[in-house]
C-alpha cells in the first residue's frame, strides 16, 4: 500500500517552534531594542504613566518577537509593584486599513460586539468607554500599524485620551509597529510628536547575529545532532546576504529540515539549505507579487525593465519614464510620478525591490534610488505568469 504520511520524528523533535506563531523566550541580539523599550515603559513602576513609543524596521527583524517578549516580562515585573494595575493588549493591525476599522475591532475584542457601522465618533466613544472599564494602566501594541495608512486619527487621540478627558484617573500608552519605515515619515506631525516619544529601530541581522539564532532555535526543534553546524552557517549567510530577516533564516532552516525528511537523511546539511533556499524564494516572491495591483505590477515592470539593462540603482524619475510606456503599452492608466513613488515604496516595504536615499544627479540634491532586491530571473518567470502582463515581459526581458 502506497504510505501517504511521513515519519517526521527522525529530523524534528519539536517542530511547533519553527512556527510564526512561536515566542522565544530569549532574544539577545536585541538586548539594546528591548531596554530601550523596557526604559519606555518603566514609568508605570513608579505611578508615572508609560510612554509611547514606535518601532520601525523590515520585516524579520524581531519587532512583533521582542514587543511580545517585552510584554511577558512587564507583567511579571508588575506583579510585584502593589499600586500598580496593568493589562496588555497585542492587536495586530494586518486586514484593517483605517483607524475607523480598528477601533470596531478593539470594541469587539473588548465587549464581544462589533460596532460598525456606527458613527466614528461613536466607535471611538465605545472604545474609551471600554478602556475606561479596564482602568488602571493599559498598555496597547499595534503591531503592523502602517495597515491603517493615512487614516491615523485613533493614532492622534489615544495618546491623548486623558488630556482630553476622554478617560479619567488611568492610564493608556501605545506600542506602535510597523514594517514600513516611511509610515511615521508620512504621519502628520501632531501624531508623529505623541506617538514616537521613544522611537526605536530594528536594524537587519547579520550572519553572526542570525547563527546563534538559528542554534537556539535548531537546539528545540530538531532531533539533537541532526543539524550540520555547516547547515546552519549557510542558513545565515543566505538570509544575511538577503534582507537580514532572521523570519527568512528560521524558513530556510525548517524547510531544510523538511527536505531531509523527503530525501530520508538522517543529518541536514548544505545541499538541502541550497535547494531550501531556493524554494523558499521562489514561493515569497510569487506570493509577493502576486497580490499586488496592477500599478504595482507596472512600477515593478519598470524596474526589471531598467535592471536588466544594468542601469540599476535608478532614480524615480527615471523609473517614471520606463514606467509610462509600459503602462501605455498593456492600456494601463498612467499614474502622476509622485504616485508611482508610493507604488515603489510599497514594493520596498514588502521586499521586492530595495529603495535607498542617496545624493547624485548634476545639482547634488537627495534622491531616491530604486533596485531589484529579488532574483531577477525568478521575478521575471512570475510576472509572466500574470496575464495581463506575460506579452510585456517578453519584450522588457
Ligand atoms: P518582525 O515582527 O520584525 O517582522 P518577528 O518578530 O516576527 O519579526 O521575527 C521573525 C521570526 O524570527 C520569528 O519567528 C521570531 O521569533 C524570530 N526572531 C527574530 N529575532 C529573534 C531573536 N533575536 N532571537 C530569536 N528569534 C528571533
Ligand atoms: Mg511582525
Amino acid at each position: 500500500m502506497t504510505e501517504y504520511f511521513q515519519n517526521r520524528s527522525g529530523i524534528f523533535d519539536n517542530e511547533r517552534v519553527l512556527n510564526e506563531s512561536y515566542t522565544p523566550d530569549d532574544l539577545p541580539e536585541r538586548e539594546n531594542e528591548l531596554t530601550q523599550l523596557g526604559h519606555a515603559l518603566s514609568p508605570a513602576l513608579n505611578g508615572a504613566p508609560p510612554k509611547n513609543a514606535f518601532l520601525t524596521g523590515k520585516t524579520g527583524q524581531g519587532k512583533t518577537a521582542a514587543s511580545r517578549f517585552i510584554l511577558n516580562q512587564f507583567r511579571e515585573r508588575a506583579e510585584e509593584v502593589d499600586d500598580l494595575d496593568l493589562t496588555t493588549i497585542f492587536q495586530t493591525c494586518a486586514g484593517h486599513s483605517s483607524s475607523y476599522q480598528l477601533a470596531c475591532d478593539l470594541v469587539e475584542q473588548q465587549t464581544g460586539q462589533n460596532p460598525n457601522g456606527h458613527p466614528k465618533r461613536k466607535v471611538f466613544d465605545q472604545l474609551y468607554e471600554a478602556l475606561q472599564k479596564i482602568g488602571g494602566t493599559v498598555i496597547l501594541v499595534l503591531d503592523e500599524v502602517d495597515n491603517i495608512g493615512d487614516d491615523d486619527l485613533l493614532l492622534y487621540e489615544l495618546p491623548r485620551a486623558r488630556d482630553n478627558g476622554h478617560i479619567k484617573d488611568m492610564d493608556v500608552s501605545v506600542i506602535g509597529i510597523s514594517n514600513d519605515a516611511s509610515f511615521t515619515d508620512n504621519l502628520s506631525p501632531k501624531v508623529k510628536d505623541s506617538l514616537c516619544e521613544e522611537n526605536i529601530e530594528f536594524s537587519p541581522y547579520d550572519a553572526n547575529q542570525l547563527r546563534p539564532i538559528l542554534e537556539r532555535r535548531a537546539e528545540k526543534a530538531f532531533v539533537d545532532g541532526t543539524v550540520s553546524d555547516s547547515a546552519i552557517r549557510l542558513c545565515a549567510a543566505y538570509a544575511a546576504q538577503d534582507k537580514g530577516s532572521a523570519r527568512q533564516a528560521i524558513n530556510y532552516l525548517y524547510k531544510a529540515g523538511e527536505l531531509a525528511v523527503e530525501h530520508d537523511d538522517d543529518q541536514v546539511i548544505e545541499e538541502h539549505v541550497q535547494e531550501a533556499e531556493e524554494i523558499v524564494e521562489r514561493k515569497n516572491i510569487t506570493q509577493s507579487i502576486r497580490n499586488l495591483t496592477i500599478q504595482d505590477h507596472l512600477a515593478l515592470l519598470a524596474i526589471v525593465s531598467i535592471e536588466t539593462d544594468g542601469e540599476t540603482p535608478v532614480r524615480t524619475r527615471n523609473v517614471y519614464s520606463v514606467y509610462t510606456d509600459i503602462a501605455n503599452a498593456v492600456g494601463a492608466d498612467t499614474l502622476a510620478m509622485r504616485r508611482v513613488r508610493n507604488h515603489l515604496q510599497e514594493l520596498d516595504m514588502i521586499g521586492v525591490i530595495n529603495g535607498a536615499k542617496r545624493t547624485g544627479g548634476s545639482r547634488g540634491g537627495q534622491h531616491y534610488y530604486w533596485e531589484l532586491d529579488t532574483d531577477l530571473q525568478m521575478t521575471v518567470d512570475v510576472l509572466s505568469e500574470i496575464d495581463r502582463l506575460n506579452d510585456i515581459v517578453d519584450q522588457v526581458y
